[in-house]
């Protein structure tokens, strides 16, 4: 059943092949590598080249690029060049959505190169010239699925599910094996924590059942920004990382690149060193859904023990993980055959950290994986350097990205590349002060028509670049107000939330 990973109850990693990606390797036992993605314009040489400068100066070393077409894939070169007169070890990663032309092209400038499978345009057989051309320079290739996205056949075969995820890169697998081709990497992103994490165990199951051993490439998409978009991504990409599974990470935020490297390193790091001769008691299996969302027992949202009056305390049990795997020993406590399931559980769980961002990534990486598997019905973090309120915050972002407590509106922003029309940052920011005291909203905000409306997956509302100063605002996936003057937009977005009856005034 568990067959994503050795053990519910001890941590080892998932033994891969090694992918080269210029001068790293991922995978192969090698320490979890971290990466990011600019987003200039890859035309534009000298903002490029600057970019990747900050991204490096950060400790970033794989750097992706994105190339809508041939001219972009081609200026790969020089960027790489001058990049590497300063920074000789940063590797180039193309990433394609559309045309094997240009994937063709960046297979003879970068060091890697990223294709969707949904989008691939693979008439003609042109996958088998791409991984030619690959292996001639040594260049690696990502087979990226990206929910919301999928080849319509498998979209006809699965729906846009974490099966039909799995299922998409899994067809481009087996023509890498068929093709004796093994320097690859493989991942599924969703804006969607939990599809997500189902997605990639649903993977790694397909990829053990059929030998299948490729290095995995984590990631959540459009996870948004500061301290909301460092949990949102560390609940879905720790969830993994706990149980093995991951060989590269992207944190993608809607901030500058280099911003996402430090995020990444501190949930690398947390990771390091893990202890794998521990072995907690077996657990009651047959109790463990890990591919599927199972509801509790118990009615209502997850609380947070701070909000249960001292003489309702008595109607809990509160379990507390002390060692270096939490999720491990919660594991093994909760699902013990003799575990009391009369009441319901509150997770505990200290933590020492004076970094209010590093202390949300980690107790998101802890804690958010046992919301995902449905164990637990309440948080009790603790930490003495912050206040209740500050804990508190973390706390709810926590089962937030776990889906399993909304309590704000949640934002679906994509982290910006070179097609982006608009200033996403800033445009983000200004959404957020008028709609935040929203419960319950998913909002996307999207840089481009061409991937916005497909990855803003299940958000309510979506505000898109359509053309430069133009947005067009979606309902769900319906197009209602197309290429509105960007400074009339959020007025629009905010009377098409008040003419469906979701809207208050803020208190
Ligand atoms: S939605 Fe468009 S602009 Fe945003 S990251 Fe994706 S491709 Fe780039």
């Amino acid at each position: 059943m568990t067959n994503y990973c050795k053990s519910l109850t001890s941590y080892a990693r998932r033994e891969t092949l090694c992918a080269q990606v210029g001068g790293h390797k991922i995978g192969g036992g090698n320490p979890v590598v971290v990466q990011t993605m600019t987003n200039t314009l890859t035309t534009d040489t000298e903002a490029s080249v600057a970019q990747i400068d900050r991204i490096a100066a950060a400790g970033g070393r794989i750097v992706r690029l994105t190339t809508p077409n041939e001219k972009d894939a081609l200026n790969l070169g020089p960027i790489g060049e001058q990049v590497r007169a300063k920074w000789p070890d940063v590797a180039l990663v193309a990433d394609v959505h559309f045309l094997p032309a240009v994937a063709a092209v960046a297979a003879t400038t970068a060091d890697k190169v990223r294709i969707n499978p949904g989008n691939y345009n693979d008439r003609g057989g042109r996958f088998e010239e791409l991984i030619d051309l690959c292996r001639e320079r040594g260049v690696a290739l990502r087979i990226g699925v990206n929910h919301g996205s999928l080849a319509k056949k498998i979209f006809d075969l699965y729906g846009d599910t974490p099966e039909g995820m799995a299922a998409s890169a899994m067809e481009f697998l087996r023509r890498c094996r068929e093709l004796d081709f093994h320097n690859v990497v493989v991942s599924l992103k969703s804006s969607n924590v939990r599809v997500m994490v189902y997605a990639y165990r649903l993977l790694v199951k397909a990829m053990n059942e059929e030998g299948l051993h490729y290095p995995i490439h984590l990631g959540v998409t459009e996870a948004g920004n500061h301290v909301e978009g460092r949990v949102k991504s560390a609940v879905g990409i720790g969830a993994l990382l706990a149980d093995g599974i991951g060989d590269t990470i992207r944190v993608s935020l809607t901030e500058a690149p280099e911003n996402e490297i430090p995020a990444a390193q501190a949930l690398v790091a947390h990771y390091e060193g893990r202890n794998t001769a521990v072995e907690f008691a077996a657990v009651e299996e047959s109790r463990f859904s890990p591919y599927e969302y199972v509801a509790r027992p118990f009615a209502g949202a997850p609380v947070l023990w701070s909000e249960v009056a001292e003489e309702e305390r008595g109607g809990y049990n509160v379990v507390e993980a002390t060692s270096d795997l939490p999720v491990q020993e919660w594991r093994s406590k909760l699902l013990a055959s003799d575990y009391p399931t009369d009441k319901p559980t509150i997770l505990r769980r200290h933590y020492t950290t004076a970094n209010f961002e590093q202390f949300a990534i980690e107790a998101a990486a802890d804690c958010g994986v046992m919301f995902i598997d449905s164990l637990a019905d309440g948080l009790d973090l603790r930490n003495d350097n912050f206040s209740q309120e500050q804990i508190d915050e973390v706390a709810l972002l926590i089962l937030q990205a776990a889906r399993v407590r909304i309590s704000r509106t949640e934002y679906i922003a994509c982290p910006s590349c070179g097609r982006t029309l608009y200033d996403i940052e800033t445009t983000l920011a200004a959404i957020k002060a008028r709609t935040s005291h929203l419960v319950g909203l998913k909002i996307g905000v999207m840089g481009c028509i061409v991937n916005g409306p497909g990855e803003m997956a299940d958000a309510d509302y979506g505000y898109v670049g359509g053309l430069p100063d133009r947005i067009s605002l979606y309902r769900g996936k319906t197009l209602v107000e197309r290429n509105v003057p960007q400074a009339e937009a959020i007025d629009r977005l905010i009377e098409l939330i008040k003419a469906d009856g979701r809207w208050s005034e803020p208190k």
